[in-house]
Formats: structure tokens, sequence, C-alpha cells
């Protein structure tokens, strides 16, 4: 039986980035129960990969067919059956694939890193986001986050170098930067990238569009510091043309519809030399936890999207300093309802 219901997740602050700006997401939560095992899943719909509540929802209930009819234990081949259900419309996908994998685990009897073989103090530390905000509320951002030892910066607007100086003034940490697409120059990028090399930034995520991959790869050729694909990538079929002008993918569960097509980019990425980072969009711990379980396989993590949220209807992955413990209950190991 598949059950699905839409939640509202609140942000503690409201959640800005060079291409939009909310208060409150929208997350569409699924529930499988087969044998007296139930498996739950989540989706994060996107906009700017034309997801919606309604386009969500749609999917589900398309697949709710092939959940009577399958054996789940047949999940491979359920899973490819889900990504055929209709183009894109991945965070639906997700959901569905999470229930599936949740389901799997708890009826070995496992929690969800065990069943791939994984030692869970591998688990990277997770940077922690500071959304785009005036230099004032960033600053005040930055000292709540005190306990997390990396940030990951957003810029990709027209006050990069106000929002650096912001950010240096209260913190000398390891940052992390994304611009979201947010530079449409390559020689103005290379010029940006070449300022944050002197300011003890560990990577630049999604400098340049998606589609400027000639542009990127340019960028590459000239940068210190690695250059991770993000807008750019959504499933392991996307890798192989990406890895001459990037250093390494992230990874989301939303965008590659689930664990089970992670695995694949994960092989695909290590096969031609990537660095892998897992990363999430809005989510509660449901999400948030199902990437924890598959990190150990990660160079860098960026899975805070559950501590943007005040009203998480779950919990299972900790964080402690920045360092995330994996659960060791079954399956994804969430203990909550929705
Ligand atoms: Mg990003």
């Amino acid at each position: 039986m598949l059950e699905y219901k839409v939640k509202d997740l609140n942000l503690v602050h409201t959640w800005t980035i060079a291409r939009s700006s909310s208060n409150v997401k929208h997350n569409v939560f699924t529930r499988i129960t087969k044998n007296g095992i139930t498996g739950i899943g989540e989706a994060a719909p996107n906009a700017r990969y034309n997801e919606t509540t309604e386009s969500t929802i749609d999917v589900i209930e398309k697949a709710k067919p092939l959940i009577e009819k399958f054996d789940l234990w047949n999940f491979v081949d359920l899973g490819y059956e889900i990504q055929n259900l209709c183009e894109e419309q991945t965070a639906a996908k997700c959901s569905i694939d999470l229930a599936i994998m949740d389901w799997v685990a708890k009826s070995l009897h496992v929690p969800l890193y065990k069943y791939y073989g994984l030692d869970k103090s591998k688990a990277p530390i997770t940077s922690f986001s500071i959304g785009i905000d005036t230099p004032d509320v960033m600053q005040q951002k930055i000292r709540e986050a005190d306990e997390y030892p990396v940030l990951k910066i957003k810029l990709g607007k027209d006050n990069d170098e106000e929002i650096m100086t912001a950010v240096r003034a209260v913190t000398d940490k390891v940052l992390r930067i994304d611009a979201n697409e947010g530079w449409t120059n390559k020689e103005d990028a290379l010029e940006k990238i070449k300022w944050l090399e002197k300011m003890n930034v560990e990577f630049v995520e999604q400098p340049m569009p998606s589609h400027m991959l000639d542009e990127t790869r340019w960028l590459r050729e000239r940068a210190n510091i690695p250059i991770i694909a993000d807008e750019a990538v959504k499933s392991a079929a996307d890798i192989p043309k990406l890895a001459e002008a990037y250093d390494g993918i992230n990874i989301k569960l939303m965008k590659s519809g689930g664990i089970q097509e992670a695995m694949r980019m994960i092989w695909m990425a290590r096969s031609l030399g990537m660095k892998i980072m897992l990363g999430c969009m809005v989510e509660s711990s449901c999400a948030i936890s199902a990437a924890a379980h598959i990190t150990p396989l990660a160079d860098y993590a960026d899975l805070d999207g559950n501590l943007l949220i005040s009203n998480d209807p779950f919990s299972s992955v900790k964080v402690v300093k920045g360092k995330m413990i994996l659960p060791d209950k079954t399956g994804l190991g969430l203990e909550g309802e929705f």
C-alpha cells in the first residue's frame, strides 16, 4: 500500500539563494506498507527542475499500481520502472525509492549503511549553509552556526564582495562557496575564483550556468581549487560529459530520483576520477538520513537541510560538531510520524 501526505516545513531563516527565496517548503512524504513493514520516503519538489507539490503527487499516484503489482524484493527492476514512469520529476521518484529502500533494509533488520556494506565511522563532517541575507544577518547566522567547522556560503548575486568581507570579518573557518549558476561571464568568474582562493575556500560549486560547459572547462584549467557540478548533474547519464569541466559532482537524492540511482552515480563518477559530494535540498531528517547512510562513500557532505527547518517531523542521523553520526536502527533509522 502506497500513501502520501504533504507537510509544510518551516525555515528557521528565510532561505535565499541566487535564484529564489522562501520561508516554507511543501514536501511530500510517502509511506509504503507490505508484509507488516512500513518504509518512509520524502520528496522536496524544486522549481529549478519544474517540480511542484502537484506534479510530485501526480507521479506518486502513477506509481501506486506498480507498488501493488511488484514484489518489493525486486526493487532494482521496480526502481527502473519508477524512473521510467515519466521524464524528470525526480523528487517524486526519490520519495518512492527511499520508502522502498527503507522497507528493504527494515525487512533485513539492518540499518541502510550496513545493507550497502559501509563503515559508518567514515561518514564525513557536513558543512552548514549560510543563505544569502544582509551582511548583518549573515554574520548572525554564522555566530549561530558556531558548532559547525565548515560553512557553505551562497554567492552569485551582485554583492559577492560585500558578503565575503562580512563573512571573513566574523570567521576564519574553512568555507565552501556555491554560486548556484550566478556567474555568467568566464573572465569574471575566474577573477572571483582567484580572489576566493586567497580566502581559505575549499571548493566552488556550480560557478556558471549548467549549459556553459566549455566556459566551465576553461575555468577549471585556470583554477587552483576544485570546481564541483551541482545544477549540471542529475543522474549517472549526465556524468561522462562533465568529467573534463568539473573536478567533482554534488549528488542529491532529489535530483537522482533516490538512493539506487545515487549509488550508480557514485560508481560512475569514481570511475572517471571525480570527487563525490552528497548534498540536499531543504529536507526533513527523512531524506537527509537516507543520504547520510551512503556518505561513507563521499569526499564531502552538505547535508544540513534538516538543520534549517524548525518543525522536522523525524529524527535520525545526529550531527555533533559537524560530524554525522549514523543511526543504528533498521532502515533509514527514522523516529517520528508524518
Ligand atoms: Mg548547490
